[in-house]
């Protein structure tokens, strides 16, 4: 079995979702006594969101960036970043190491289009719904049309995920403005829902939206397992 190199804290809440998901697959696909071989570098998530809400983002890639690194030398045979945002980094962090990133957005596109589905919401942090680099390369490498919630939404969501869901806070009332945003998605012709942050499983279940959800978090802790245990990247190759 490979070891998978996961740069977590972002913010642990989630970094502890991949933890339990990756070793349960791997005693699901293995059996018996069997767990995920892991390294995991876990940054300080104020450090990063500071960054982040500054507009510092060559800093906050750098972080990204020393990370992967210490993941490399520490004798991972693959990466992830544990948060769809810092894939605003994943250009730098290939660039910076040999070992291959598993990049969120294709685990995700790969998914969606396996589904057939051909239009599709997105949810996250207004860094990704707002900025280019994730919405691009679902429509360029896969060829989705990507909706976004409208402006009040997504300051809603954004909101939720900084003040809630990364101190591990899940509220009925906010469960209750997801299902009113993922509908006005689905009413202006999303087919399936991308939950593109890592935190929102721990909020949005399935029976919250009339349409698919895809979960990055899930997708990429699969993704993962069948690197892992193939113990090839082509393995991901397989939509
Ligand atoms: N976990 C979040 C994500 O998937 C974001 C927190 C952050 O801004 O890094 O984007």
């Amino acid at each position: 079995m490979k070891t998978i190199g996961l740069i977590g804290g972002m913010s642990w809440e989630s970094t502890a979702h991949y933890y339990a998901h990756l070793n349960r697959g791997a005693k699901e696909r293995l059996g018996g006594r069997h767990s995920a071989k892991l390294l995991l570098y876990s940054i300080d998530f104020d450090e990063l969101a500071t960054l982040q809400h500054a507009d510092r983002w060559d800093e906050a890639t750098a972080l990204i960036v020393a990370a992967g690194k210490r993941l490399e030398r520490g004798g991972a045979d693959c990466v992830l970043i544990c948060a769809n945002t810092m894939h605003i980094s994943a250009p730098q962090l290939e660039g910076a190491v040999q070992i291959p990133l598993l990049h969120v957005v294709d685990v995700t596109g790969a998914a969606i289009r396996k589904a057939g589905v051909q239009h599709v919401g997105l949810l996250g942090t207004a860094f990704t719904m707002e900025m280019p680099f994730y919405k691009d390369r679902l429509r360029e490498k896969f060829g989705l049309d990507v909706l976004v919630p409208e402006t009040e939404d997504r300051a809603t969501i954004h909101r939720n995920i900084f003040d809630e869901l990364v101190h591990g806070m899940v509220s009925q009332e906010s469960k209750a403005a997801y299902r009113a945003i993922i509908q006005r998605l689905v009413d202006q012709g999303a087919e399936a829902i991308i939950l593109g942050c890592t935190e929102l499983r721990m909020i949005i279940e399935p029976t919250d939206s009339s349409v698919p959800l895809f979960d990055t978090t899930t997708l990429h802790c699969e993704a993962a397992l069948d690197f892992a245990i193939s113990g090839s990247k082509e393995a991901l190759i397989k939509y």
